[in-house]
């Protein structure tokens, strides 16, 4: 596996991959989810490009940029067994310059739920995702269903800018106890770890809902927040959209999304429920 640090570094090395190539953006402190997005771009790809860059223009004053988990030796070992070709960790003054030409999310989509809570982090987003699709310039791009709102407005930036990059939607991966993985997870003490199981728990209980014919979305947000409220520190929002993330009333099959996201001490986690 080759490691590149440097724009220059990169563009050399990629221009010896021939083939079809699979791409997976991250920001490192990888894990299982991190790397099933890797697996799927080894098994539909020839060539597969990880970058990891702590984007700094997707965090928000006062948020967690600077102690956000850096596990650099940990990430070069599951890039390398995992049979990736290169890795590209850029740093933020070779990735950005002053006065930049910036993207601005959609009006709708970019600024509800997480851009309504994080204003401009999908402006950053989509900026730091145009640079790199343009470096790596892959047949394939890999997202998480995790990060739902993401990985929307990413497949229509690639729609409305022509990007060449098919964007892969892939499923989330969890812990053996339920929540959902994160590079965030790290952050919780034990007992707010147990807290945290009632986001899922929470959305387990909107498929149980669902599953015995309650289809009023009012009714299902207000049985999760019920679980919510006796766990975590705060609600940041438990809504329920559909794939144009738009609110509705009733749930519609194959075209629903549930979304959670929830302050568990001082961590900030999200997590969803594809219906
Ligand atoms: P991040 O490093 O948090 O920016 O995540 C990089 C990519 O991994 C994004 O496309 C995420 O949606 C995806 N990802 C993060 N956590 C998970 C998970 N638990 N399951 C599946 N994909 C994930």
């Amino acid at each position: 596996m080759l490691v590149a640090k440097t724009i220059n570094e990169f563009k050399i090395a990629r221009k010896e991959l021939k083939g079809i190539i699979g791409f997976v953006p991250t920001m490192g402190a990888l894990h299982k989810g991190h790397l099933s997005l890797i697996q799927k771009a080894k098994e539909e790809n020839e060539h597969v490009i990880v970058s990891i860059f702590v984007n700094p223009t997707q965090f928000l004053e006062g948020e967690d940029l600077d102690k956000y988990p850096k596990k650099e030796i940990a990430d070069k070992e599951i890039c390398s067994v995992a049979g990736v070709d290169i890795l590209f960790m850029p740093t933020a003054q070779d990735m950005y310059s002053d006065d930049e030409l910036k993207l601005l999310a959609p009006k709708v989509r970019g600024y509800v739920l997480d851009g309504f809570n994080r204003p401009g982090h999908f402006d950053g987003v989509l900026q730091v995702v145009m640079k790199l699709l343009n470096l790596v310039n892959p047949n394939n791009a890999y997202f998480g269903k995790k990060d739902a709102q993401q990985l929307s407005l990413i497949s229509q930036m690639a729609k409305n800018y022509f990007l060449g990059a098919n964007i892969v939607p892939c499923d989330i991966v969890r812990d053996s106890d339920g929540l959902a993985l994160s590079s965030r997870n790290i952050y919780l003490t034990k007992e707010e770890r147990t807290k945290a199981l009632s986001i899922p728990a929470s959305l387990q209980k909107a498929t149980q809902i669902i599953i015995s014919g309650e289809l009023d979305t009012n009714i299902i947000k207000n049985n999760m927040i019920d679980i919510l409220n006796k766990n975590v520190s705060s609600i940041d929002y438990v809504e329920i959209v559909n794939r144009d993330f738009k609110k509705i009333e009733k749930i519609e099959l194959k075209n629903t999304i549930i979304l959670v996201a929830a302050k568990v001490g001082q961590t900030r986690l999200i997590d969803n429920l594809w219906i």
